[in-house]
């Protein structure tokens, strides 16, 4: 398996400090806490938990946009956590994020041709050249080239995330990271959105890291899934495999969340009600981070941390393609680190 980004034991650490003149650090937020995970070239990867769990922080920690604290990110090969300016400048065009807010992420000042052009020039095209590349990328993501000449607030929320990701594809980047990119749209937009964005990454062959709390979204969008919880990915499976046998007791709980369109199966089905929320991430429980919540929880879930093991029998395997889980139901194997 060809791996675009790579990503091991990788930590976000942001610390804490005590209130006053000292401002000793007392603790640390363990927004990505020893991450493992690999997104294969041309593949939609989907990041899926619950808020809080760090998948943006991971989303942005893989672009360079936050500073990781400890492991290692590797983009295409090369190792990107001591980068450059130079080479950083090469990053930021290869892999872009697509972000959450189409209202928030558009300069209102700034028409949308503009907007799109932006990045062009950040990338070096010369001027000449540039509106047309406009009108070609307002097309790739079915506008108007019209357009470019009006401004945002003259858009809905739908048309605003097309203007907004076709500002990401400007530079022709290879991977795509969408933060949550339909959580601000209204549902009958939210799947227009989600097949442009399905049908660009097969035209352009783009590799895209699909970040949501939705794992219903998620399911029909993605090749494979990593489920996040408390800044560590606790399975890692394709897509189908993750919903047909899911193997951690997490996965299930989200899976059995959500609801089944046919009514004799909706009131048959299994449901998982975790009990309290997602503890802080500035107090991590010991051993397995999910005991705490854990129904199936046993004799080593408070003193092991469970490592993400290829799961034997379910389609098992490695970290790339195959079915992986951190969770001792499969094997007592402790994080090694
Ligand atoms: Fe539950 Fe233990 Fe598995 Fe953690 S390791 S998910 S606590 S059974
Ligand atoms: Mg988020």
């Amino acid at each position: 398996n060809d791996v675009l980004v790579r990503a091991r034991d990788l930590q976000v650490h942001f610390p804490v400090r005590s209130k006053g003149l000292r401002r000793k650090q007392t603790g640390a937020v363990r927004a990505v806490d020893g991450v493992d995970l690999d997104v294969l070239r041309g593949e939609t990867l989907g990041l899926v938990g619950e808020s809080g769990c760090g998948k943006s922080t991971l989303g942005n920690a893989l672009l360079r946009l936050v500073e990781p604290t400890g492991g290692s990110v590797e983009f295409d090969g090369t190792d990107v956590t001591g980068l450059s300016a130079r080479a950083l400048r090469s990053l930021r065009r290869r892999a872009v994020m697509v972000f959450q807010d189409p209202y928030a992420s558009l300069d209102p000042r700034m028409t949308v041709g503009q907007t799109v052009a932006e990045p062009l020039q950040v990338h070096g095209l010369r001027s000449g050249s540039r509106p047309a590349r406009v009108a070609e990328l307002l097309e790739l993501v079915g506008l108007d080239p019209s357009v470019a000449s009006r401004y945002p607030h003259e858009f809905s929320g739908g048309q605003r995330q097309r203007v907004g990701i076709a500002r990401a594809l400007a530079g022709e980047p290879d991977f795509v990271v969408c933060d949550e990119a339909i959580a601000s749209l209204d549902v009958s937009v939210q799947a227009q959105v989600l097949n442009l964005l399905r049908s660009l990454q097969r035209e352009l062959g783009l590799t895209l890291l699909f970040v949501s709390h939705d794992l219903a979204a998620v399911r029909h969008l993605s090749d494979r899934i990593a489920v996040m919880y408390l800044g560590r990915v606790v399975e890692v499976a394709p897509a189908a495999d993750l919903s047909a046998d899911p193997q951690h007791p997490y996965t299930r709980a989200l899976l059995s969340a959500v609801p089944v369109p046919d009514p004799a199966r909706e009131r048959s089905r299994e449901r998982i009600v975790l009990s309290g929320d997602v503890p802080s991430a500035a107090r991590v429980p010991s051993g397995c981070r999910f005991r705490t919540r854990c129904p199936a929880a046993f004799e080593p879930c408070p003193t092991v941390d469970p490592a993400l093991q290829p799961v034997p029998g379910a389609h098992g395997g490695d970290l790339s393609g195959e079915h992986a889980a951190a969770c001792h139901l499969h094997g007592v194997v402790a994080v090694s680190r």
